[in-house]
């Protein structure tokens, strides 16, 4: 009963779709849908995450594959890793048993993490960042700006892309103070070399808003929905 949907990702200076963000769902047999907000953390208590990881690892891969046969050579792909998910001691041979299988580059497999992985162990988690590394994977921080945002392990740990959260984006057009947090969050990001992805684009003038502010890559209901791979 579970699948992914594939949300695109655009570089905002061509709204060409550059990366895919592979985003799991829960279909019951009557047809409805439990979002993954509900049921990931379930899973983390009652011990199934870790095969949900391994799932959304090898889709993502096989996926990609699938894509690149049919000639989107340059095409990446993230998933989605909580904290726990991340810590699984199988992670690396999973993600490298995947990338074989499928004979994917590693540096078209995007992981997604959030701050809450700022609460660990940093050595722990820069071991892993780094042996992912080695493999090519290429690291985004998600909802940048809602947890604990600390700028030592922004510069310790082998991330590529910010993504800023999509609440600080809402009002960017009518309240000053959000927009003031926008801009911030996106010259934290340009400032440590790092590029910014705004998600949840949800209309034209906040797309203009971060595109002249400098964000290079945008992702929202705006641009393209998540959707199955039929669509
Ligand atoms: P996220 O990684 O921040 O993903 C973005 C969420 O925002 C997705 O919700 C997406 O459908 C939604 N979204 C995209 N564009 C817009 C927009 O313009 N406006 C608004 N309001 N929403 C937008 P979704 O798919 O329900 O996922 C919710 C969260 O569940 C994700 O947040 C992610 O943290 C988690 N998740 C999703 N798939 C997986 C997975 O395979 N594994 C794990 N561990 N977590 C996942
Ligand atoms: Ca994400
Ligand atoms: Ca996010």
């Amino acid at each position: 009963e579970l699948t992914f949907y594939y949300q695109p990702l655009v570089n905002l200076n061509d709204l060409k779709v550059v990366k895919v963000e592979s985003l799991i769902r829960w279909f019951k047999p009557d047809g409805s849908m439990i979002p993954p907000d509900i049921f990931i953390p379930v899973a983390e208590q009652c011990g199934l995450i870790s095969k949900i990881g391994f799932l959304a690892i090898d889709c993502a891969c096989r996926q990609l594959a699938q894509w690149q046969a049919m000639g989107f050579d340059d095409l990446q792909i993230s998933v989605n890793l909580s904290s726990i998910e991340f810590q699984d001691n199988n992670l690396l041979q999973n993600v490298q048993q995947s990338l074989r299988l499928h004979n994917c580059q590693g540096n078209k497999l995007i992981i997604e993490v959030t701050e809450s992985l700022f609460m660990e162990d940093k050595s722990s988690v820069q071991h892993t960042m780094l042996a992912l590394k080695n493999e090519g994977v290429v690291f985004a921080l998600d909802d940048f700006g809602t947890g604990y945002s600390s700028f030592s392990y922004l510069q310790d740990l082998p991330i590529s892309f910010l993504k800023i959260d999509k609440s600080f984006l809402k009002n960017v057009c009518t309240n000053a103070r959000s927009a003031a947090i926008a801009r911030t969050i996106i010259d934290v990001g340009i400032n440590l070399g790092l590029e910014v992805v705004a998600e949840g684009i949800e209309d034209l003038a906040t797309l203009n808003y971060v595109k002249d502010n400098g964000c290079k890559f945008g992702q929202g209901y705006f641009l393209h929905r998540p959707m199955s791979v039929e669509n």
